[in-house]
Formats: C-alpha cells, structure tokens, sequence
C-alpha cells in the first residue's frame, strides 16, 4: 500500500516535495495555512486607479543556472510562462544631480567563462578603468574560492574583497549591484559561502548560467495554480486555510493536529511528514529531538525583509524589462505591466533588498524616498504623472545569510523516522531563492526515499 504522506505548508519547497511525492506514489496530503499555495511567491488582486492589479508579493527573477526550478516549472508545464534572456544583459543607472543618469548595460558576449564578462566589465562606464580591472581580477581570484572549505563561510564576502583590493566603488558598481539582490544582504554582511556559491555558478562557470529569468504571468498563476492543477491530477489531496498546530509520534505514524478557521479543530495521521513550513514554526512543530541544532537554531537563522514599492505611471518610463542603479536606494525596477494585468500606463515595481532601514517606516516615507530617487535614474518619470503607488513588505523574505550561518541551517533528514524538513533555509548550499527552495524539496523526496530505500522521483 502506498505510504500517506502529509506535506505541511505550499510554499515553493512544498510544493515540490508534493508533487515528487505523489509522482513517486505516495498518498500526499498537502496541508497550507493561508488560503492559497506558493508561499513567498504568490500574489493578491487589487483595485486601483489603473484598473484591477494582480500584484505579486515581490519581484522575483531566477536565472538559467536554477535548473531544478526549471525542471520544476517543467513538470508543471508552465516553462512557456516565463522569459529567459538568451545572453545576460543588465542595463544599469547612475544618478547625476540635475542630470540625466549615467548609464552602462553589463552583457556578456559569446565567449566561454569567465571571458564572457571580460569585454562588458573592461567597457563598463560607471567605473574607472583601474576599478574595472580590480574587478576583474578579484572575479578570478572568486573562481577558486572554495564554498565548502572550512573557514568560507565564517568569512564575510566584503572582507574577502576588500583583502583582493576591492574599493568601494567597485563594491557598489558590481558586487553589491548584483549581491545585494542575490543574497539578500550587501557584500560586508553575507557569507564567503553563500556568495562565492551565487558569483561561482552564476557568473563565473558556465557563460550562459546568468542569464536573467522571470515570470511573464502573475506568480499565483506560475506556480500555486499550476501546482494545485497538477497535485490533483496526481491525485494528491490539497487543504488550503488548514494550519497544523501540533505533530506527534503516534505508534509508527505521525498525528498532525490541525486548525481550519478560527476554531475547527482537526486531526491526521499519516505514515509520512514533509514539514515544508518557515524556520521558527518548523522548530515548534518538530518534536523536540528531531531536529540534531542546538534549541534555538530557527531564531539564529534570523530574517531579512525585502520591500517592494509599487507605482503606476500614467504612460511608460521603463524601456526594457528592468533597471539597476548605483548609488541609488532603487537597486532594482522592474516593468510589472504586463504579468499583474495593467491595461493603462506602466506598472513598475522597485525591489529593495536587505531593506532593514526601511522595512518599518509608514508607506508615505517609502514613497518619499523611492519616488524622487526612481525619477533620477528614469528621466522620462520626470513628466509623467503617478497614478497609483503603494508599498508591499515581506519581513521575513530569507533567513540572514550572514557569516556563519552555515552551522544552523539543518539538512532535509530528522533524527525521527518518516519526518523530513523541507524550505529554502534548510542546508542546500544555496541563498534563500527559488532555486534553493525547489532543491529542498527534491532533497526532502531523496531523504524520505533513501530512509525506505525507494527510487525518489524529483518534481
Ligand atoms: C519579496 C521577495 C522577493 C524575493 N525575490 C526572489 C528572487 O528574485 N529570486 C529568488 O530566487 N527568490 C526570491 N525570493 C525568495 C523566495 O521567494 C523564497 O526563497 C522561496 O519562495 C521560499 O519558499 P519556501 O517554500 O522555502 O518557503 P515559504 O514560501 O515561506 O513557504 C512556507 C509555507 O508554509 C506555510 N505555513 C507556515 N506555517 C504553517 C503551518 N503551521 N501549517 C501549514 N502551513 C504553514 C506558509 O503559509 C507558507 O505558504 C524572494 C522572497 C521575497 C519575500
């Protein structure tokens, strides 16, 4: 008889194990708190002046290098719903007070790696010549950083460049420009680890990993929709608004204690359980023992918000997909229009990461600060008129990827039989992604196949 597998939460990781699961043959049960699947990556419809927006919780981009999220956009056959830049091109502003910006677009060029990026580091004009070679050499010198080397991940990225004679503005004009948004923290606050990994496989092996990746459609439609249609097809059986409150051991079997609503209580017992929740409700959930961390592990993890601002201009002022900018507090802009459904003007959402300055300040005071800075480094916003704007927070968008963290992230296998972890922060090597989420999931699938010496089918 199949084993029935409980998958607690529908978030990215979940949904892969999910899927894997029930493509493997297990009775899946897939148990999500809030009413609809994708976790992180979901969106919401809003009425606005520009007519109904389907807005997601925040920017996301993915690169070619994610090939699990790929082959997890494959299996649920919405690969057609999203763009992938053939060469990797990133058109960046720098602000000039009373000016128009200066500008410079990073592409890389047919050659293998790392000579791909050679010619656009060499020509990149928001940096003096001397600074471009400091780059270019300290990208060498990354290539041979080892990310699991003892000692790595304890060291910050920003005193591993500083020590390889980066200055500041090489700092912000390159590293940080693309750092920040990968790993959710700037180079002096993320781990040697996690930053050689992102820099190593997207930038530095192979010539078309980097290469710029995002959902051409709303992400509720990308992945919660599409996952929820092809778990039923497989016959998996999908509870949203039900939060699991308790797990226990119960002979041989676990017992979920569940709640729907504000007061209807449940229960589940199953053979099986994927807890594919965030880190601190993992460690509440996880009977004390099962977890081989130190108590207390979920809160060393830590969080880092991520902040989008969201405005509709009445006309276009974004040529292009998306902005960088340098020595802005923009980071990145991204054209919204088309995915959230916006038929008048265009709809830009501004990404900031690592946005711990701002993540706490009323939506006016966002908005003070992006709008003007957003009119800098596009001049056509200058003319145009603001139809609608409105600020979204994700406080706990990734674990803190600060040196060190290595030790508290847990791997997908328990101490206790039948129970795996699944998420972005479990040990996957990766940052806190979409890529690092769906690897979870398929590592989830492996642990519980290897514990039973079954054949795990990856979704
Ligand atoms: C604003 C923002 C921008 C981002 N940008 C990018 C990007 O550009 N590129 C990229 O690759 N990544 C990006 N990320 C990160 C990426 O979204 C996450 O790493 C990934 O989605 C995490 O998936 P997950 O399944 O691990 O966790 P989650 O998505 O957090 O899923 C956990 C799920 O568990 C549910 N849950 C919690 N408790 C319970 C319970 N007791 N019972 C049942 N269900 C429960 C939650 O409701 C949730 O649905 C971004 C994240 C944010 C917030």
């Amino acid at each position: 008889m199949s084993p029935r597998t409980a998958v607690v939460g529908g978030g990215l990781a979940g949904l892969t194990a999910a899927i894997g699961l029930a493509d493997g043959g297990d009775d899946v049960v897939l148990l999500e708190a809030r009413p609809r699947l994708g976790g992180l990556t979901s969106s919401f419809p809003r009425a606005s002046a520009a007519g109904e927006l389907v807005v997601d919780t925040g920017q996301h981009v993915f690169l070619r290098c994610c090939t699990q999220y790929l082959a997890f956009l494959d299996r649920l056959g919405v690969r057609d719903r999203v763009v992938l830049q053939d060469r990797l091109t990133i058109p960046v502003a720098r602000p000039r007070p009373g000016d128009t910006p200066r500008t410079a677009t990073l592409r890389r060029s047919e050659l293998p790696a790392p000579a791909h990026l050679a010619a656009a580091l060499l020509g990149y004009r928001l940096l003096r010549p001397a600074d471009r070679v400091r780059v270019a050499r300290a990208a060498l010198a990354l290539r041979r950083v080892d990310p699991a080397a003892p000692g790595t991940d304890a060291r910050s990225f920003g005193d591993w460049l500083t020590a390889h004679g980066q200055r500041p503005e090489g700092v912000a004009a390159v590293w940080d420009l693309i750092g920040v948004a990968a790993l959710n923290a700037p180079a002096a606050a993320a781990s040697l680890a996690l930053a050689a990994t992102v820099f190593r496989i997207g930038l530095l092996t192979d010539a078309g990993a980097a290469d710029i990746g995002w959902s051409a459609v709303a992400l509720q439609e990308l992945h919660g929709t599409a996952s929820e249609r092809a778990l039923r097809a497989a016959g998996a059986d999908v509870r949203t608004g039900v939060r699991v409150t308790g797990l226990e051991r119960d002979g041989a079997r676990w017992l979920l204690h569940t709640r729907e609503g504000a007061d209807r209580h449940g229960e589940e017992t199953v053979d099986r359980v994927v807890l594919a929740v965030p880190p601190p409700a993992a460690e509440d959930l996880a009977p004390q023992g099962t977890v081989p961390m130190e108590p207390g592990w979920a809160a060393r993890l830590g969080a880092v918000p991520i902040v989008n601002v969201h405005v509709v201009y009445d006309r276009p002022v974004l040529e292009g997909p998306f902005l960088a900018a340098v020595n802005s507090p923009v980071q990145w802009v991204f054209d919204r229009t088309g995915p959230s459904g916006c038929r008048e003007g265009q709809y830009l959402a501004v990404s900031l990461s690592a946005a711990h300055e701002v993540v706490g300040l009323p939506a006016a005071e966002v908005k003070a600060r992006i709008l003007p800075a957003l009119a800098d480094v596009l001049p056509a916003a200058r003319g145009a008129r603001v139809r609608e704007s409105f600020v979204t927070r994700e406080r706990q968008a990734t674990f803190d990827p600060a040196p060190g963290q290595q030790a508290s992230r847990p791997a997908n296998a328990t101490a206790a039989p039948g129970l795996v972890l699944a998420g972005a922060w479990t040990d996957t090597g990766w940052p806190a992604t979409m890529e690092g989420a769906v690897r979870s999931g398929n590592g989830a699938v492996a642990a519980l196949a290897a514990a039973t010496g079954r054949t795990a089918v990856a979704a």
